[in-house]
């Protein structure tokens, strides 16, 4: 193949040919095409763009670097959840055994936190004992006993997803829509589902940081599995605050485990209510989204939900006894509080900030090497719009190491805006892409 024509192509704003897409990837997957040859590419589609039938080749050409699950054995519906990221989003780990207890299967492929924003596998993985790391062979048995796995990326799905991805990370070509959505598609398509809700944030702790460049993103990805014969449909929501209360691994699940037994906090539950409905709507299993919600409604009240999160967790090797018992997950030595400095009311509690803040304490990742500390990380006590007097806790910081504290909470008071005239909460849902 002739790299150098492809890189120059697109450098001059031509389209290129699904065939040329397919052998550049193809090429750079075998070590064939060097790192170089690969970042002038990349960076040449980064200011040309893609227009939307080469995004779905360039799709097409990364899945087909490797292989796709083969769930043939399951007759009923496959439907799988995916978030863009944000800081608290821990919604995989409610609409998982939700939509699972509701009757669809869930094979679900997630990814870890990276700077500001969180994993679903790290937070997983803050229950003592849960295997991430499933062979495909058990991710199919945990579908077939349980309903729902939830795993990391393997080597054999979308192999050159990773090695662009790590290209695009050292070569300041990540924030590309076309980039973000063939990546995003293309590890989702590899895990044999029929349908799939994609849940793509938008404001300040989000990838997308407007409502136009989600929309855009939103729609590209659904085109791209529409023309992949998949139904697929996004909901744009917000993160210019975290969702839920807490951010941090461990502190989530213990959220999660809240919400799941009815007492989460309103945001986290609605969220998490839209997207596991409109899974149902795609699956099949509900032709209206009022019963798609009542459904979801029906699972948590019964307490199905909640089962099922405890069988997933020991289907998967985990301790199914934090359920119960919030003490068997890892606890921080240290409590500080952040306290209200004046009367008013919350204006703004800024996601990237609060997640950069959670990252310091050891909650995320500097750098994809970095390790994590399930215990650490932040609990919002009030959102935005909501009424404070001086001295009352806005936000109490969990820590194992003292050093970065007084940093951490500098950066908090800096991510809190109090004004004296009320504030309401900003839009959640705004948006529904299909
Ligand atoms: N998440 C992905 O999987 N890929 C991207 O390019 C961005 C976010």
């Amino acid at each position: 193949m002739d790299a150098v024509r492809t890189i120059r192509s697109k450098r001059d704003g031509r389209r290129l040919e699904r065939q040329e897409l397919f052998d550049f990837v193809a090429g750079y997957a075998r070590g064939e095409i060097p790192d170089y040859q690969a970042s002038a590419l990349l960076m040449a589609i980064f200011f040309r763009g893609l227009d939307p039938e080469e995004t779905a080749d360039l799709t097409q050409a990364i899945l087909r670097s490797g292989s796709v699950v083969d769930l043939s054995e399951f007759s009923g519906p496959k439907v799988d959840k995916h978030s863009t990221g944000g800081v608290g989003d821990k919604t995989s780990l409610i609409v998982a055994p939700a939509a699972a207890a509701g009757g669809l299967l869930v094979p679900m492929i997630s990814g870890r936190g990276l700077g500001h924003t969180g994993g679903t596998l790290d937070k997983l993985e803050s229950i003592p004992g849960f295997r991430t790391r499933l062979t495909l062979d058990e991710f199919r048995r945990a579908l077939r006993n349980t309903g729902a796995a939830l795993i990391g990326q393997t080597d054999d799905l979308a192999p050159a997803d990773r090695k662009l991805y790590a290209l695009r990370d050292v070569t300041g070509t990540v924030e590309s829509i076309a980039l973000i959505s063939a990546s995003i598609m293309s590890k989702k398509l590899a895990e044999g589902i029929d349908a799939l809700v994609l849940d793509v944030k938008t404001g300040s702790g989000a990838f997308m940081k407007t409502p136009e460049s989600a929309r855009e993103l939103a729609r590209r990805m659904v085109e791209i599995g529409a023309g992949c014969g998949k139904r697929v449909r996004a909901l744009i929501t917000g993160m210019s605050q975290p969702l839920g209360r807490a951010v941090g691994n461990g502190l989530e699940v213990v959220e999660v485990l809240e919400t799941l037994k009815g007492r989460g906090p309103q945001d986290l539950v609605e969220v998490s209510r839209e997207l596991t409905a409109h899974m149902f709507l795609l699956g099949g299993l509900e032709s209206t989204l009022e019963a798609a919600r009542g459904r979801f409604d029906g699972v948590l009240a019964s307490g199905a939900a909640l089962r099922k999160f405890g069988e997933i967790v020991e289907e998967q090797g985990g301790d199914g006894g934090v359920v119960e018992d919030y003490a068997r997950l890892p606890r921080a030595e240290h409590e500080e509080s952040v306290a209200a400095w004046q009367d008013g009311y919350i204006c703004a509690l800024e996601a990237e900030a609060l997640g950069r803040a959670s990252m310091r304490l050891g909650a995320g990742r500097e750098r994809v090497d970095s390790v994590i500390d399930p215990a650490v990380g932040v609990v919002l006590e009030k959102k935005v719009g909501d009424a404070v007097v001086a001295g009352e806790r806005i936000c109490a910081i969990y820590a194992n190491n003292r050093a970065p504290l007084a940093e951490v909470r500098a950066a908090i008071r800096a991510a809190v805006r109090i004004s004296e005239e009320p504030c309401p909460p900003p839009p959640l849902i705004l948006e529904d892409i299909s």
